[in-house]
């Protein structure tokens, strides 16, 4: 399979290739298509295997399709992160895939100072990656809107709940619109990640690679 059989425009294709991937990898070969559907996905996933580039590629498309004038604060697309590290480097993902595309993006976290934070979420948000702690912050001081966010992406969900994010992530499901896609990705499934899932999506598509 090629990345042009996945129907994703060419500036998308044109980063793929400047980054020398020649062909999806299997969790992108099945996360893809449902995710350009418009479907949940709960997607078992280790670090490794493309998973960032699976979830990323087709909500990039889904931007592209819809495009929308930003409002202040505005978020369309949340990526939670159990790390900084992991944060920065989704961040850098988004980066890369998006650099022939005008979307704008930003990586919140914690233990840097939240100033100019405030500054990049003021004018609204298509990609916004955060660790959970610095999220909740930014919703305390409403300078993150979530009321009409699209789609939300867990990932490493699995790490999440061993870190004690549960309590935050309800924190901030409380403040998503209920008609929102969701797309969890987890490296191992526990009877936790079992219970989240069937609290936050919607009918999934499970994917195992
Ligand atoms: P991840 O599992 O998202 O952490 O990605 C692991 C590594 O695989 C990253 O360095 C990506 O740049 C790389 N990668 C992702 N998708 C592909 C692909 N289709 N072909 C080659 N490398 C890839």
């Amino acid at each position: 399979m090629v990345f042009q059989s996945l129907a994703l425009a060419e500036p998308i294709l044109r980063a793929l290739a400047e980054q020398g991937y020649a062909s999806p990898t299997p969790v992108q070969q099945e996360s893809i298509p449902p995710i350009l559907q418009g479907k949940d996905v709960l997607a078992g996933a280790q670090t490794g295997t493309g998973k960032t580039a699976a979830f990323t590629l087709p909500l990039l498309q889904q931007l592209l399709n819809a495009p929308k004038v930003l409002r202040p604060a505005q978020v369309r697309v949340l990526v939670l992160t159990p790390t900084r590290e992991l944060a920065q480097q989704v961040f850098e993902s988004v980066q890369t895939y998006s650099r022939y595309l005008s979307f704008r993006s930003a990586v919140f976290y914690g233990g840097v100072s939240i100033r100019p934070q405030y500054d990049e979420a003021e004018l609204g948000l298509d990609i916004l990656v955060a660790t959970p702690g610095r999220l909740i912050d930014h919703l305390h001081q409403e300078t993150v809107d979530l009321s009409e966010l699209e789609v939300l992406v867990l990932d490493e969900a699995d790490r999440m709940l061993d870190m004690g994010f549960v309590v935050d992530i309800k924190r901030i499901m409380a403040k998503l619109p209920a008609k929102r896609q969701t797309l969890l990705f987890s490296a191992t499934y526990s009877k936790d990640i079992k219970q989240l899932a069937d609290e936050l999506l919607n009918n999934p598509i499970q994917i195992e690679v």
